[in-house]
């Protein structure tokens, strides 16, 4: 029986994945696993969402990109703690990298643990990394196009949230398209249309997060 390269990688990360599933249920942290493409504004949305909550919740957040610290140094610019992963040239994070991010966070301690992913609308969505949801970014300025285009992504994920919304009016694009392509995708996934550069919607992914906590 031939089994293929590919397969072993994602076994192996499988099996790691059920440790961390394990590690985060065993000390009642939830962790999200977020996907976008570079740009989207991620580490914005991490920013803001912990400048609103870090009254109510111990968030941490573990970075991953392909070179720099810059997003680890925004988070904690926000007063969470964040833990750098330089993947050096790889395109998604590893269960294995997030397992031996989680001492060095004290995973433990925390209610949220955020994995901000390689900036990818491929791969990443291949990678289980024992995260109990996971949440997809699409900002205004990538384009009504990429449900389509990266329907794998968009059918993993729990949340999708439609980013940069302050920007519609400038650029093209057909939000009914999107959500009746989401739709499709993912009848299940919740959709909310947000900027989190200037606050707008935002509150709804707020309650949908303290929801999920308790
Ligand atoms: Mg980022
Ligand atoms: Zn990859």
């Amino acid at each position: 029986m031939k089994v293929s390269l590919n397969k072993r990688i994602l076994n192996r990360n499988d099996e790691c994945a059920q440790k961390n599933k394990a590690f985060f249920e065993n000390h009642g942290v939830l962790c999200l696993n977020v996907i976008s493409s570079p740009g989207s504004g991620k580490t914005t949305l991490l920013s803001r969402t912990i400048l609103a909550l870090k009254n109510k919740l111990k968030i941490g957040v573990i970075e991953g990109d392909i070179k720099t610290d810059t997003d680890a140094a925004k988070i904690r610019a926000t007063g969470a703690a964040a833990v750098q992963i330089e993947t050096q040239g790889a395109c998604h994070l590893s269960a294995v990298q997030v397992h031996d991010a989680l001492k060095q966070i004290e995973a433990a301690e925390k209610d949220v643990i955020f994995i901000e992913n390689v900036g990818n609308l491929v791969c990443p969505s291949a990678f289980d990394l024992g995260e109990k949801k996971r949440v997809v970014l699409l900002s205004v300025p990538e384009g009504d196009d990429k449900p389509i285009k990266y329907p794998g992504t968009f059918a993993g994920a729990d949340v999708i949230l439609i980013n940069k919304m302050d920007l519609i009016a400038y650029i093209p694009f057909d939000l009914d398209r999107v959500l009746t392509d989401i739709r499709k995708i993912n009848p299940h996934a919740r959709v909310f249309q947000v900027s989190a550069a200037t606050g707008e919607g935002m509150q709804q992914w707020y309650d949908w997060l303290c929801d999920t906590i308790a």
